[in-house]
């Protein structure tokens, strides 16, 4: 096990495109660690770059005491999982799974007790004989984890592992794979576009834009301050609502609603400037009726979400989403109010968070407002 700590690494590929944008970044011994963010942000280039199978532009990486950064990939005691589990179509599970020892030239006796062993591990016995292509696509994933161990590596690289999984198997195997994880406490750097998977697996996400961290965190850092509003559009199961309005002395305001603002919160802003409010659809209450400070509009759309509905308004603030309780009645054309949780308010300026969502600075759950809503 080691840490892994990159230092201004960058990758710029012929062509010019700089995918990597020095990063500084510290993965800990034994962390499971997300690099999360959509098509083309660098995250497979950042895992390729330390397995060492794309060479840096600039920068260093070193793994545990060791600096790597122009240590061939064989020789860096590291795993990986594809996306697409790369197995040999020719083998049998325990070669597949040998594989990697054959190439450090361990005796074909060991090889094949070791792959037994690891195979028993991840519940693969009665398959030991078969090829990939007589298993499920759940069994392969096991297979290519299974490769991955067999050599104890100091790290886990894992590029997409779950996405040719189908939905419920998804679920499943990301269980399995947390739970792998904690017991054998091998540092892991999972790449993933799914926000819910890195959530759900991570100690800590970098969400990343255009070869640099925008946000390194917690699930729940990420998750309930957003740094900007890239982060906030990008985490969470529905999109958060982020509303254009305007510092007023009594709020923010937003359409023709005065919304108020959390104690503390108002310290950091200046009346008149234009800002971000930012509230995910779970922080919004419903109100059939006008609540004071709240947001109005007609019921536009209604989605089933099995124990929740999400409902869209359309108001003087435009579309606003919220997560309505199932029992809650709501039909479309109905005039619907969308009451914020004042600690989970979100102000953001020239797209970075002011403040708010329950920051330290001492908001809490039930501080008062500074206004009282709507104008
Ligand atoms: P995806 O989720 O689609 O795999 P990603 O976040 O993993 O995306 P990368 O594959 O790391 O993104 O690509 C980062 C950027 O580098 C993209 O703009 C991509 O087009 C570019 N890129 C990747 N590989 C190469 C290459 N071999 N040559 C030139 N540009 C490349």
């Amino acid at each position: 096990m080691a840490a892994i700590t990159m230092g201004q690494l960058t990758k710029v590929y012929p062509g010019g495109v700089r995918a990597l944008n020095e990063i500084d970044l510290t993965v800990e011994d034994g962390e499971f660690f997300a690099l999360l963010g959509p098509s083309g942000c660098g995250k497979t280039t950042l895992l390729r770059t330390i397995a060492g199978l794309e060479e840096s532009s600039g920068g260093s990486i070193r793994i545990g005491e060791n600096d790597v950064t122009s240590t061939p990939p064989g020789r860096r005691d590291v795993a990986m999982v594809f996306q697409d589990y790369a197995l040999f179509p020719h083998m049998t599970v325990t070669d597949n799974i040998a594989y990697p020892l054959k190439i450090k030239k361990v005796a074909g006796r060991e090889r094949t007790v070791k792959a037994a062993e690891t195979a028993a591990e991840l519940g693969l016995s009665d398959y030991l004989e078969r090829r990939p292509g007589q298993l499920s696509g759940g069994q392969q994933q096991r297979v290519a984890l299974a490769r991955a161990m067999a050599c104890h590596p100091k790290v886990f690289l894992f590029d997409e592992p779950l996405s040719n999984l189908d939905a419920r198997m998804r679920l499943e195997a990301r269980t399995f794979l947390k739970r792998l994880q904690r017991e054998l406490g091998v540092t892991t750097v999972f790449v993933t576009h799914d926000q819910a998977e890195a959530l759900a697996l991570a100690d800590r996400i970098a969400v990343m834009e255009g070869g640099k961290i925008r946000q390194l965190g917690t699930p729940s850092e990420v998750f309930r301050r957003p740094a900007n509003t890239f982060v906030a559009s990008f985490i969470g199961s529905t999109p958060m609502n982020l509303l254009d309005g305007v510092v007023r002395a009594q709020g923010v305001e937003v359409g023709d609603q005065l919304l108020p603002v959390p104690v503390g919160l108002g310290d950091h802003l200046v009346e008149g400037e234009k800002v971000v409010y930012g509230i995910r659809p779970e922080y919004l209450g419903h109100a059939p009726a006008a609540v004071p400070g709240s947001l109005g509009g007609e019921v536009r759309v209604v989605e089933n979400l099995g124990s929740a509905q999400l409902v869209t308004l359309e108001g003087s603030a435009g579309f606003v989403q919220l997560v309505v309780n199932e029992d809650t009645p709501v039909a479309i054309g109905d005039h619907g109010y969308a009451v914020p949780r004042q600690d989970r308010v979100l102000l953001y300026r020239d797209g970075d968070l002011i403040t708010g969502g329950a920051d330290p600075s001492g908001l809490s759950a039930d501080a008062p407002s500074l206004a009282k809503g709507p104008a």
